[in-house]
């Protein structure tokens, strides 16, 4: 056995650098927020192979004092926090005091650097932990970093690096997500060369989404910017088809932080679940302000986790944020194409028709089938219309063909309306168990013979727990015995509903959201009645009770999507036709 005794300090911060310099990127990350800590308005990122080989970067801030270049790149240093006391609200982007110094005991780092009043600037060096010495250097105002041979010494760590194309791409995504927030700063990366990421100082945060996802996404993002005392919001969300089932587009700010929080993503997902399919993620970027005191961000040393004082709140504004956002967009009113672009903005943004722009039919468009055929195959008439809303005609059900027993098919102006008989019914189920809840309480239907079901003590307790946000959705339930539960009613639409599938859902939800609110549960309640009480794919539907859902669906504030996200009609345009039989 060896003897017991302290680390030297080199051995010490490559240690702490495990958890801050993960690969280049990391470096990026930390190089880029200490310039905007150091209040830049200028931002260069420069690589060689993707930053294994060298990374630079300059910035026009306030610099490093000569005199105190030794102490910045000495571990546990920092200009940013000086007491306890300024952990409890912290307010600029670093303040932990290691990055430079973990980069400096993993690379060989080379600072230059000039102050204001500085008619000179000074530079120094650190190879591998070994700090040179501070010498006069010819400097414009602001620093230079330069990281050479990261993880050259350390061969374990080099290992793990990827292709360089590969270290640049993680590189340059650190900058796109720090320029996308911090508005007023030009930011600039390029790799061997290669100019990969710009955007000027006074772009503003479309045309920085513009650079980050694309102008044609830029261009279709809701925006919404929700002012508050303590607490702000401002969100921008990029169109349904846009979505993708990583969260790589998914960007999450707090006081000018990219942050990944796992409980915040479920917020994201929770609040776009009607408008994005299930397992996606949406195109978004949502800036939070909070006072720095009511968050934790010292949390982990890379500081992309968070803790929030009052959880609730900012997720429920989170939440709040998105679904207004998204109940605001044309996604979500009628007559617009289910995939893509509202006619009026396929017209604006020069004409930019994929197959998937087109109008979907509203089901209180006059009836279709008696309009002449010239003006059937006439899309353009079909669209111009954007047809008047008039809620006396609805579609018969003897108009549908079925497939399938799952696909509703029928001819419309313009196309081929089809319909997936769940999708409807479950956003029909929905919008009518909301109304109910705003009238004060679903409806419900007392069971003649209440079902029983085994459950655990615990199972039991975490169900009664919930007694009255189930009431208030027309599900009684109560204890029989001390493991049996007994369900005594339910809503009373719901004919399809199996009351036991109701209750392992309702189990499932309460253990998975034992922080949740009574409002998180009684909406996830909502969709699984919602769901479980439609028809299923496969389902056979007879006339007159397709009738009566044509009928409930012809009413609906949103039609679009089922409560899951996913479309309930779509519209195969005459286009869509042509273009399947090469006749385009
Ligand atoms: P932290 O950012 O947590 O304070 P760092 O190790 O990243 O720790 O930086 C140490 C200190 O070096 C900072 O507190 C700051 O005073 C100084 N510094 C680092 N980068 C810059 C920069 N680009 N411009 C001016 N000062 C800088
Ligand atoms: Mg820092």
């Amino acid at each position: 056995m060896s003897p017991i005794r302290k680390l030297d300090a080199v051995v010490v911060d490559q240690i702490a650098a495990g958890e801050v310099v993960e690969r280049p990127s990391s470096v990026v990350k930390e190089l880029v927020e200490n310039a905007l800590d150091a209040g830049a308005t200028s931002i260069d990122v420069i690589l060689l192979d993707g930053g294994l080989r060298r990374i630079e970067v300059r910035d026009n801030g306030h610099g490093i004092v000569a005199a105190e270049l030794v102490l910045a790149v000495t571990s546990h240093a920092t200009s940013k926090l000086s007491s306890s006391a300024d952990l409890e609200a912290i307010a600029s982007l670093g303040f932990r005091g290691e990055a430079l110094a973990s980069i400096a005991s993993v690379a060989r780092l080379e600072v230059i650097s000039r102050t204001p009043h500085n008619p000179a600037g000074a530079s120094l060096k650190v190879d591998f932990g070994v700090v040179g010495e501070v010498r006069d250097a010819a400097a414009v105002k602001g620093t230079r970093f330069i990281v050479a041979d990261l993880f050259a010494e350390l061969p374990a760590r080099r290992k793990f690096m990827k292709q360089a194309s590969t270290e640049a791409g993680h590189c340059v995504a650190w900058v796109e997500r720090l320029a996308l927030v911090h508005e007023g700063v030009a930011f600039r990366c390029e790799n061997n060369g290669r100019l990969m990421f710009e955007v000027r100082a006074d772009d503003d945060l479309s045309a920085r989404c513009a650079s980050v996802f694309g102008a044609h996404i830029a261009q279709r993002m809701i925006a919404l910017d929700r002012p508050g005392e303590g607490l702000s919001c401002s969100a921008r969300i990029g169109p349904p088809e846009s979505a993708r089932r990583d969260a790589r587009r998914v960007h999450l700010f707090l006081n000018g932080r990219w942050v990944r929080d796992a409980r915040l993503l479920r917020a994201v997902r929770e609040g776009v679940k009607e408008y994005v399919p299930i397992g996606y993620y949406p195109t978004l970027f949502l800036a939070l302000h909070l006072d720095p005191e009511r968050v934790d961000v010292n949390v982990h040393p890379q500081k992309t986790e968070v803790r929030f004082r009052d959880e609730r709140i900012v997720f429920g504004t989170v939440v709040s944020t998105l679904r207004q956002c998204l109940a605001a967009s044309t996604w979500a009113t009628r007559s617009v194409g289910v995939f893509g672009s509202a006619v009026a903005e396929t017209s604006s943004s020069g004409g930019a028709t994929s197959s998937h722009s087109f109008p979907a039919p509203s089901w209180q468009r006059p009836d279709d089938l008696r309009t002449s055929s010239a003006q059937r195959l006439d899309l353009a008439s079909a669209v111009a219309a954007q047809l008047p809303l008039t809620s006396a005609a609805q579609p018969a059900a003897a108009e549908f063909l079925s497939i399938a027993n799952t696909f509703l098919f029928r001819p419309v102006a313009g196309g081929v309306e089809i319909i997936d008989q769940h999708a409807l019914h479950e956003r029909v189920n929905l919008e009518e168990l909301r109304r109910e809840i705003r009238q004060g309480q679903v409806v419900m239907q007392p069971l003649l013979v209440p079902a029983l079901v085994d459950l655990s003590r615990t199972e039991l307790e975490l169900l009664l727990g919930w007694q009255k946000t189930f009431l208030r959705l027309g599900v009684d339930v109560d204890a029989f015995g001390a493991t049996t539960l007994a369900i005594r009613g339910v809503p009373a639409r719901l004919t399809r509903l199996h009351p036991e599938k109701l209750v392992m859902d309702l189990l499932e939800m309460a253990a998975e959201n034992r922080a949740a609110s009574p409002e998180m549960i009684q909406e996830e309640m909502l969709f699984s009645m919602a769901c479980r009480g439609a028809v299923m794919a496969g389902d056979y539907v007879d006339r007159e009770a397709l009738q009566s859902l044509l009928q409930r669906g012809a009413n609906l504030p949103q039609d679009r999507t089922c409560a899951h996200g996913r479309p309930v009609r779509i519209l195969l345009s005459i286009e869509d036709l042509e273009k399947a039989f090469f006749r385009r």
